[in-house]
């Protein structure tokens, strides 16, 4: 699976490794050099900071080193980025029962990220682990939210506690999915929710009682926050309104397959203290991986 992500990344889209590929091979790795490489990490949503900062590392090791072999830079930059991209932070999903009970996952983002294409694959990833895996639609928000996430379900094979009434209250929605997950014994309730950040207050308001009200049957073991990867810093943003309302455990970085914008997992990382747990690479039932840092930024030289 993991050698598939690596290259699925590597055949995607990826300007920002054509670039620093073509920079880095050049003999002569003058400024101009370098502020192109800098642009390119730029370019490629790293951040300023972390861009500068990496760029300057590579400076002072270039330098002890004295050399200037276009391959042993390149080897410094890729040391440099898994770096940055911090292979020490704990990935997994908490998805095993506890205490006699499903493992509670919540679902949050924006409209339009790729949320119920999410809850869809992961449930899809579960089953294929053999577990029992129930989904909440507690977006009552959209008309065809629900509906949507129930031909999720129905494609694989997972059910759907849904309202049929537009509008219906959210919480009584997760209320009742994680209820009657417990009467069934699943071990994982997802719940997907609504994401309209244009009304922050509301949405606030919205996310805080789905959660305490699903906490008065079961703890809520993962909130993945899902971001869309080609909106870029934008999504910085959203993950800070959403990290002031809930405890985000993960992040879900969607759409990679189409951008060379990955390099916000960086930021996001570095700003909220959240890894990136799982990547989309595509709109399709097996389209969802986890985060692999190697393959990742081997994606983004290669
Ligand atoms: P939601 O409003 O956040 O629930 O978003 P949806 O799950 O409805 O997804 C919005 C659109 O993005 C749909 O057309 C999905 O097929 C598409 N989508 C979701 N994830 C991915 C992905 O990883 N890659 C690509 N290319 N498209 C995706």
């Amino acid at each position: 699976r993991l050698q598939r992500l690596r290259e699925r990344l590597i055949r995607s889209n990826n300007v920002l490794g054509k670039g620093l590929l073509a920079l880095l091979s050049s003999d002569r790795i003058d400024e101009n050099v370098w502020d192109e490489v800098e642009e390119a990490l730029l370019l490629a949503d790293i951040g300023t900071e972390p861009s500068l900062e990496l760029v300057e590392t590579l400076k002072d090791r270039v330098k002890v080193m004295g050399s200037r072999n276009p391959e042993e830079v390149r080897s410094m930059l890729r040391e440099e980025l898994v770096k940055l991209v911090d292979p020490t932070l704990d990935r997994s999903l908490n998805v095993d029962r506890k205490g006699g009970k499903p493992a509670v996952v919540l679902i949050v983002g924006v409209n339009g990220v790729g949320k119920t294409t999410t809850v869809g694959k992961l449930a899809r990833v579960l089953v294929a682990e053999d577990k029992d895996v129930l989904l909440g639609a507690a977006d009552t928000f959209r008309a065809a939210a629900a509906e949507q996430l129930a031909t999720w379900g129905a494609r694989v094979g997972v059910p759907t506690v849904k309202s049929d009434i537009e509008g219906a209250d959210p919480a009584s929605v997760a209320f009742e999915a994680v209820k009657a997950g417990i009467e069934q014994e699943a071990d994982v309730v997802m719940v997907d929710t609504a994401g309209r950040l244009q009304n922050k207050v509301g949405l606030m308001d919205e996310l805080g009682k789905v959660k305490r009200v699903i906490e008065k049957l079961a703890e809520v073991d993962e909130v993945l926050l899902v971001l869309d990867a080609t909106t870029g810093q934008n999504g910085l943003n959203q993950a800070k309104v959403f990290s002031e309302v809930v405890r985000i455990t993960g992040i879900v970085l969607t759409k990679l397959d189409g951008t060379a914008k990955g390099g916000i997992v960086v930021a996001i990382q570095k700003q909220l203290g959240v890894p990136v747990k799982l990547v989309g690479l595509g709109e399709g039932p097996d389209d969802l991986a986890p985060f692999d840092v190697e393959g990742f930024v081997d994606a983004i030289l290669n």
